[in-house]
């Protein structure tokens, strides 16, 4: 179970049910029908959510994921309908709320890669394999594979972390046509992305989408896309200028707290029940300033 070390009360809002509380977002159901999601500044770390926030991450991070469906709207139809608080909300809620259109969910997340690192290394140096797929010898941590492949994974239930599955094991859990759908699109998004951000020196490492279907779709009807889109919470992101393979590249943004939540001034023991401590003001700052800077070299705009 990811940890908080304080665990956020939902707000009332008149109409809003509330539904979950993410490591990271909040979400409720309106009168519509429509659920409303609410990006937080919380940050996790180690399987934690720190009690320190990293101020305007989620309207930051709300508005990148924005900027991307823009750019991958002619691609994929996605579940937008506004960007609007609902009435009576608190004004805090301004910039990091997205409205949208309840789906059916389908259970996978659709991971695409286009270099070796995390749980695909880690088979892939048991193995040669990442989800089953066989991968030329000789790769190491950072490197750039061949092409993009679709890595598809399952979500665990509360706590544990999510599963690595073969195609096969999608396509038996969702049926052929889905899951052919899920790897096209999931390949098509990450190419667009990953062309997108290279040109604008950052590695697109990988990166994980969710699809759902409206009610009454049938076999014919694209799939939705989903959730959050290509943000720093849900994608690897590395420095063009920093990458460098055959050793574990830089988290983009989430460095300086691992720095400093390993290092003996936090004197933290992250393999225990301990909380972790609260992040000193500099690492606070750096980390806004990794979130601003991803923003603005990607969509072009300064954040401040
Ligand atoms: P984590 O913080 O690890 O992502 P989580 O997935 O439990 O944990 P959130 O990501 O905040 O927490 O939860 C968002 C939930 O909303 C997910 O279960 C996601 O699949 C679901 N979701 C996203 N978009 C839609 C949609 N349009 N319709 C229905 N469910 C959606
Ligand atoms: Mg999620």
């Amino acid at each position: 179970m990811p940890g908080f070390v304080e665990k956020p009360e939902p707000v009332p809002v008149p109409g809003l049910v509330h539904l979950h509380t993410g490591k990271v977002r909040d979400l409720y159901r309106n009168e519509a029908g429509d659920l409303v999601m609410v990006a937080s500044d919380r940050v996790s770390a180690y399987d934690w959510v720190l009690g320190t926030e990293i101020p305007d991450k989620g309207r930051i991070l709300t508005k990148l994921s924005l900027w991307w469906f823009d750019q991958l709207a002619d691609l994929v139809p996605n579940h937008l309908i506004s960007t609007t608080p609902p009435p009576g909300a608190p004004a805090a809620w301004e910039g990091r709320t997205m409205v949208c259109r309840s789906l059916r969910m389908i259970p996978v997340e659709a991971v695409a890669r286009g270099y070796l690192t995390g749980s695909g290394l880690e088979e892939y140096q048991r193995d040669r394999t990442v989800c089953g797929l066989a991968l030329p010898a000789g790769l190491s941590d950072g490197s750039e594979l061949p092409g993009p492949i679709f890595t598809p994974a399952t979500k665990a239930a509360v706590g544990d972390h999510d599963e690595n599955v073969s195609y096969e094991e999608v396509a038996r859990q969702v049926g052929a046509d889905v899951a052919a759908k899920l790897r096209q699109t999931t390949i098509a998004l990450y190419n667009r992305a990953r062309t997108i951000a290279r040109d604008r020196g950052l590695i697109l490492a990988d990166t994980k989408f969710e699809f759902g279907q409206a009610d009454g779709a049938g076999p014919d009807d694209p799939l939705v896309l989903a959730d959050e889109v290509l943000t720093p919470d849900s994608s690897r992101f590395w420095r063009k200028d920093e990458w460098e393979p055959g050793r574990r590249q830089k988290p983009y943004d989430k460095q300086y707290i691992r720095d400093w939540l390993t290092s003996p001034e936090a004197a933290w023991d992250r393999t225990g029940d301990t909380p972790p401590p609260a992040l000193p003001q500099e690492v606070v700052d750096a980390t806004r300033a990794r979130y601003t800077e991803a923003y603005r070299l990607l969509t072009g705009q300064s954040w401040d």
